[in-house]
């Protein structure tokens, strides 16, 4: 009885506590909030530019205004000594003079700092008045900028002064931040916005609350969040700042994850799907008597994870990506066989009309022993044939529908729709993939397809309301593309080359660069281009054709299929050829200009060759001056083949909102962590945040309270990164 007694006072004193310091974590979380006007040394002039230029509005965005390095302070140069380079130089020394000196129409203010070694000048543009006030002649500074060759000599110009008195002599490091002309202005400079965190890191000592639970921190040996904070800002030793960090993109990224999974949880409890259980003989006889090669393991694999969705009785949402020719289209028919054994209709949706086409042709010789409905439906279908296929679909006679965005047409309606594959997505876009689910009284599953692979990290986190399956195999035997990259002054060889290949009975593209902005210039090289192909490879001998997209439909099409069909030696183009051409002879693409094309446009360009049993190959033809870029692109493409490899690489050199096209919505969310760096860390809290939120203890276990809350403010704060095209 005792015990009874004294479990239950326990118990209730536990759950007292247990609200007592939840209301404080509270209230330490909202003190965070705090509009960055009430830091000392801020004030409404400071945090209204602070807004305007760095978007700090509150103390945890200060927190959160990391610095970009650190320097060592404790360290001096010497004016006889400077680097007249890159690199921030710190010096000791006297202001000997200063007074404005006139430009011109401007002014420039001019000091003259020295020290036992030697002088240099010092110079502001802006920003006078305040120098003036609080820089005295004759006094010794701590001075810390960067040399620059002005005109003709060598100054520092905005350098940061510090009175040797009120220098902290004790600190080594000290964090560099960014910052903007206009904060400068008012004394916000790297050094101004570091005495700000210091003043900052003072006041929530110990009111930082840690948003995870210990044994989280333990397993993945977090420090304490405002450990973490204190080191990043004001590290005492260089030891510490690797662990500093971690702990913080762990953070960061751990967030960003159950953003993304939080989204898709909404869109989850919405959404049932239909069941297929069932292996059916539509599957089995095509996998086992039509199917004439072994599916590659990549390819097994992911028809296995598609087939775990559509038996879960939840709807299926999966992105499969692979590149051109790693085998997608086929784990789709299979995928839409199995639908059509469990008694549902599926359909495929192409971007383009060739596309569409393509793909109907080659799944109807797939199919062409087993006992399956199938029709194409395009924009250029007839009426009366179209009418048809609207009635086979409504009444369930057909199977299996393939056709462009002609498929979400009013008129189009399904029996039983279960299954929607959509090729290359970007094309499409979520307004119309919705239009779609409301076709069915449940939707149907949905399978996109693309060849243009984003990196693991970026689909890991963007594709918050997708799966992503990869296929990273290609089928056995298909030869590599060779790259070579070449110049201008390679032009006689490269032409050589493609006589060579052509007498093998091959065919050659040549692509050019089309960008809207300057089509006219475009078009005109494409002309030019044209005259110089043709005065080389002269008729009788050779045939060349010619397509861009300012030509009529009829005239392009005429074009395209003399080349298909073999009547012309060489294909002379603008990128309209990027999506849709299959020309299994074609074994050489030549890229003019290719230092204009982003490295994922080059590899789709590549894509067109490389299709039948021949070596292929890819000439890129640039000019000899290429920024730092686009010698990466080159050497990129010329190393690799692997669409993930070189997606990667894009990522790097572009940054994950121009690829993802999320500009329009802002800035990504991230302050410290870079997608294509920390893909280890992003894999890390992508694991931990689905964990958590599939075994439901971030909503039911009171140690993830704190995070909850964060996630909420999160939630409310941002645009939906989830919701892209
Ligand atoms: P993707 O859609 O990814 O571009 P496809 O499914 O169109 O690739 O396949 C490209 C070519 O490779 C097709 O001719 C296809 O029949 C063939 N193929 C697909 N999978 C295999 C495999 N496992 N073994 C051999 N050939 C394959
Ligand atoms: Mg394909």
């Amino acid at each position: 009885m005792t015990l009874g007694k004294k479990n239950q006072s326990n118990h209730s004193r536990d759950l007292f506590n247990r609200v007592f310091i939840f209301a404080i974590q509270v209230f330490m979380s909202q003190f965070l909030d705090t509009p960055i006007a009430y830091l000392k040394g801020v004030g409404p002039q400071r945090a209204e530019l602070l807004d305007k230029e760095l978007r700090i509005r509150t103390y945890e965005d200060l927190l959160n205004h990391f610095p970009f390095r650190y320097v060592d302070r404790s360290a001096y140069q010497v004016v006889s000594d400077i680097p007249f380079t890159d690199g921030a130089v710190q010096l000791k020394g006297k202001l000997v003079s200063l007074q404005p000196v006139s430009m011109g129409r401007k002014k420039k203010l001019s000091a003259v700092f020295e020290d036992p070694t030697g002088r240099i000048e010092l110079v502001w543009f802006q920003g006078h008045q305040y120098v003036m006030k609080n820089l005295m002649v004759g006094k010794v500074y701590q001075l810390y900028g960067k040399a620059k060759k002005f005109g003709n000599s060598w100054n520092i110009a905005h350098p940061e002064l510090t009175p040797w008195e009120k220098v902290d002599k004790s600190t080594g490091l000290v964090g560099v931040y960014s910052s903007t002309e206009k904060l400068t202005d008012k004394g916000l400079h790297s050094k101004g916005i570091s005495k700000l965190i210091v003043q900052l890191i003072e006041q929530v000592k110990n009111v930082i609350p840690d948003t995870l639970p210990i044994e989280v921190k333990n397993q993945y040996r977090l420090m304490a969040l405002e450990t973490a904070y204190k080191t990043v800002h004001l590290p005492q030793n260089d030891a510490d700042i690797p662990k500093a960090i971690f702990r913080l993109k762990f953070e960061e990224l751990l967030f960003l994850q159950l953003e993304m999974l939080q989204r898709r949880q909404i869109s989850f409890e919405k959404g049932r799907g239909f069941v297929f259980d069932k292996v059916g003989s539509n599957f089995t006889d095509f996998y086992e008597k039509s199917l004439p090669f072994d599916l590659t393991g990549a390819q097994k694999r992911v028809l296995k994870e598609i087939r775990k969705d559509v038996k879960s009785g939840r709807h299926m949402n999966r992105l499969i990506q692979g590149d051109v020719g790693s085998g997608k289209t086929l784990v789709a028919l299979l995928s839409m066989l199995l639908g059509t054994d469990n008694g549902f209709q599926a359909a495929l949706m192409a971007p383009t009309e060739i596309l569409a086409t393509q793909h109907y042709e080659t799944i109807k010789e797939f199919l062409k022993d087993l006992p399956i409905e199938i029709a194409l439906l395009t924009g250029s279908t007839r009426k009366k044939e179209r009418e048809g296929i609207h009635e086979k679909a409504r009444d369930g006679r057909l199977a299996l529908m393939i056709g462009t965005h002609a498929l979400l047409e009013e008129e189009v309606r399904f029996q039983n729709l279960g299954l929607v594959v959509i090729v290359e997505n970007h094309r499409f876009g979520v307004a119309q993939r919705a239009r779609m689910w409301k076709k069915n009284t449940l939707p149907p599953h949905i399978l996109i397809m693309t060849a243009t692979p984003i990196p693991r990290t970026l689909a890991m986190t963007f594709y918050g309301d997708l799966d992503v399956s990869v296929i990273d195999e290609l089928p056995p035997g298909r030869k590599p593309i060779t790259t070579v990259h070449r110049q201008e002054a390679h032009r006689a060889r490269v032409f050589g080359f493609m006589k060579e290949e052509i007498a093998k009975g091959r065919q050659v593209y040549i692509v050019y660069p089309l960008i809207e902005e300057n089509a006219k210039l475009d078009l005109n090289s494409l002309y030019e281009g044209f005259e110089a192909v043709s005065r080389s490879f002269p008729r009788p001998d050779y045939h060349i054709s010619m397509v861009h997209g300012k030509m009529k439909l009829a005239d392009k099409d005429f074009e395209m299929q003399r080349f298909v069909k073999g009547e012309t030696h060489i294909m002379v183009a603008t990128t309209v050829i990027e999506v849709g051409v299959n020309v299994p002879n074609a074994s050489v693409m030549i890229i003019e200009n290719a230092e204009r094309f982003g490295l994922s446009q080059l590899h789709q360009l590549r894509g067109r060759v490389g299709r039948g049993a021949e070596q292929s190959f890819c000439i890129l033809m640039s000019s000899v001056k290429l920024s730092k870029e686009a010698k990466k692109r080159m050497e990129t493409m010329v190393r690799t083949n692997d669409g993930f490899e070189i997606a990667e690489v894009d990522l790097e050199l572009r940054g994950p909102g121009d690829i993802m096209g999320t500009q329009q919505s802002g800035e990504l969310p991230l302050k410290l962590s870079n997608l294509a760096t920390d893909g280890a860390i992003v894999t890390l809290t992508r694991d931990v945040a689905r964990k958590i939120m599939q075994d439901q203890s971030f909503y039911q276990n009171n140690d993830w309270n704190l995070a909850r809350i964060k996630l909420s403010k999160i939630l409310k704060s941002r645009p939906n990164w989830g919701k892209i095209a």
